[in-house]
Order: C-alpha cells, then sequence, then structure tokens
C-alpha cells in the first residue's frame, strides 16, 4: 500500500505517540443523523498535551540535529499550540528555545496573554518575546538568528506552524498511517475534515494521499485567510512536499479543497458556532476541542453537514489537531468563568 513513499531518509527525532487512535464517535453521528462520523486523535499525539505539530516536528526536529543546530527560533500568535509543542521538543533535545508571539488577536484578555499555551511555554523555559499585530515574523526571525548567531549559537529556524515541506512530511506520514488504519478496520472513507491555517497538515495529507493513489478527499476549514488564499498556499505546498518525497504524480488542483466561510470576525475569535461545537462535542462524547482550530473546523464540518453536504451513510474523519491548552486562554469567552 505504502510502496513508493520512502520517509525512511529523511531525519527524524522520536517525539510522537504514533498511531493516534481512529474512534467512531457514536453519540454525535447519532445526534446529528449521519454521516459516520469517525475521529482521527492527534490531540493524542503526546507533546506537552499533544496536537498536529509533533507529527511535523519529528522531522523538523531531525533536520535541526542533521544541522548540529544548538538551539530553536520559531513564532505564532500568543496562544500558539506550535509554540507549546515546539518548546517542548527543544526541552526534550536539550536545545534552546526562542519564540516570537504575535499578538494577532485584538482586544486580547489578560488570562489570552498569560494562561493556556503561555503558561507551558513559560514552564518550559522558552524566551519569549511579544510583538506587534502585522509584524514581519519571518524577518523577526531572522533578525533574532543573527543575534543568537553572534552569540556563538547555531540556530534553526521553524517556520509559523512548522509549516514548509519537511514540517509536512509528518502528515504524508499522517496520510500513510490512517490509510492502513480504515483498510484494516474496512471502512471506506469519503473525507478528511480539519481546520486549516499555515497548512502543512492539509499539504501534508493532500500530498500522502495522492501519492498512495487514494480516492479519500481532503477539505480544510479554513481558520484565517480566504478560500482562494488557501487554496494556494495548501497547493503549493502540497506540490513542494510531492517533490520532496520523489513522487511524479502532480498534485492536481482539485485535490485541495477548503471552505473559509466559518472564519467568523477573524483568526483567533470564537464565534457563537465554534462556542456551541466544542460544547456539544464535550457534552456528547467527553471530548476537548478548542477555541481556534478544531472547535472551528468542528463548527464548520457541523455547519456542513447541515446543508445536506453528505449522506447519512458517508463515512467521514473528522482530524482532532489538538488545541485544548489554548481552552484555558479563553475561559471569559466561552462563558466558563
Ligand atoms: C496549527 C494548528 C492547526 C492548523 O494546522 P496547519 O498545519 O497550521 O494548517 C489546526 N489545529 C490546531 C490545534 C493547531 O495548533
Amino acid at each position: 500500500m505504502t510502496k513508493g513513499i520512502d520517509l525512511g531518509r529523511f531525519p527524524t527525532v522520536p517525539l510522537c505517540h504514533r498511531p493516534t487512535p481512529l474512534e467512531f464517535l457514536g453519540n454525535l453521528t447519532e445526534y446529528l443523523g449521519g454521516p459516520k462520523i469517525w475521529i482521527k486523535r492527534d490531540d493524542c499525539t503526546g507533546l506537552a498535551t499533544g496536537g498536529n505539530k509533533a507529527r511535523k516536528l519529528e522531522f523538523l526536529m531531525g533536520d535541526a540535529n542533521a544541522q548540529s543546530a544548538t538551539c530553536v527560533i520559531t513564532q505564532g500568535a500568543v496562544q500558539s499550540n506550535h509554540v507549546r509543542q515546539t518548546a517542548a521538543a527543544a526541552a526534550r533535545m536539550g536545545l534552546g528555545c526562542k519564540a516570537l508571539l504575535e499578538r494577532r488577536v485584538p482586544q486580547a484578555t489578560h488570562e489570552y496573554e498569560t494562561s493556556g499555551n503561555v503558561a507551558l511555554d513559560r514552564l518550559m523555559n522558552v524566551a519569549l518575546e511579544y510583538l506587534p499585530s502585522g509584524a514581519d515574523m519571518n524577518a523577526e526571525m531572522e533578525r533574532t538568528a543573527d543575534v543568537l548567531r553572534q552569540n556563538g549559537e547555531k540556530p534553526y529556524i521553524i517556520p509559523g506552524g512548522g509549516s514548509n515541506a519537511i514540517g509536512a512530511l509528518g502528515y504524508v506520514s499522517c496520510a500513510m498511517e490512517l490509510t492502513s488504519q480504515v483498510n484494516n478496520a474496512g471502512i471506506v472513507v469519503d473525507y478528511i475534515i480539519h481546520a486549516t491555517g499555515s497548512a502543512g497538515t492539509q499539504a501534508g495529507l493532500v500530498a500522502g494521499l495522492n501519492a498512495l493513489g487514494s480516492n479519500i478527499g481532503v477539505l480544510g476549514i479554513s481558520v484565517r485567510a480566504t478560500e482562494e488564499v488557501q487554496r494556494a498556499s495548501v497547493l503549493k505546498l502540497a506540490r513542494q512536499t510531492t517533490s520532496l518525497i520523489g513522487i511524479s504524480t502532480e498534485v492536481p488542483d482539485a485535490a485541495v479543497q477548503v471552505d473559509a466561510r466559518f472564519i467568523g470576525p477573524g483568526y483567533g475569535i470564537p464565534t457563537s458556532e465554534i462556542v456551541d461545537a466544542i460544547s456539544l462535542v464535550a457534552r456528547l462524547e467527553g471530548i476537548l476541542l478548542d477555541p481556534v482550530y478544531s472547535g472551528k473546523g468542528m463548527a464548520g464540518f457541523i455547519g456542513l453537514i447541515k446543508e445536506g453536504r453528505f449522506s447519512k451513510d458517508d463515512n467521514i474523519v473528522f482530524l482532532h489537531t489538538g488545541g485544548s491548552s489554548g481552552l484555558f486562554g479563553y475561559v471569559g469567552a466561552l462563558n466558563l468563568s
């Protein structure tokens, strides 16, 4: 099944609990009246409360090691799950970690700025620097790298969300893992649905499934960018990833599907649909989603079900990309305090 994709030649560091479980959500399926809803538990990857960045970091940290880095630099929004997981990976590897946090979300509360992922970042001893919304984060990472080099360090820059072709290999690997799980269980999956942001998750899945010749569709629920912008970034990265793994079958345009109708007022601002989706899944399944990504992804999925997009007997896999630590930065916004 997986012949043709050789990920073994890329350096990796073991950071992730794999395979993550694939579970059937019976209560949610019954409540919504179908389709059959499965969940791929990438919230259980195990890296300091888990999430999708762990898979990418196995490859990125492998590359950092191969380049003899002494520290890593990355960036994200203040409540970045990616920064938290990078901090954990760096801690485990004994590397320094510097993270630039963009104040991307307007009118942030004290809990947003200090609790949730930020508190965990501090616990893991990351050097944090806050920057204003709209800062050129890539240029800021280069500036930070220069300073560290002058101090004799060998910094390795990890892009926001870990989303370059090397990071996306983590989701090529996930596509292989999921395909073998569904084949073993005898399930014919129609779609994988998940929240898409910096694009590496969707790009890796699309590249992997395309390389495997799979018919499973991938639909990204955008958390920030318009459909056109998000489709273009996923497609570009999926093609770069395909060439990195040495596969000649080009990713067709139609393989990248994005729905940007559930963004609401903007990145990191929970809508009532998101709050409802988070509480529905918590109450029916005891599973924790988050207000920025997986809750928005689920709100989009439920929205599509209500529009009649799927038939009752379709098998849909919701990829739970993690993020529950972020709940603590949003206790007030979720009406939980
Ligand atoms: C980063 C993140 C995403 C989005 O994944 P990308 O690869 O950046 O598109 C989704 N969910 C959670 C919880 C995340 O932290």
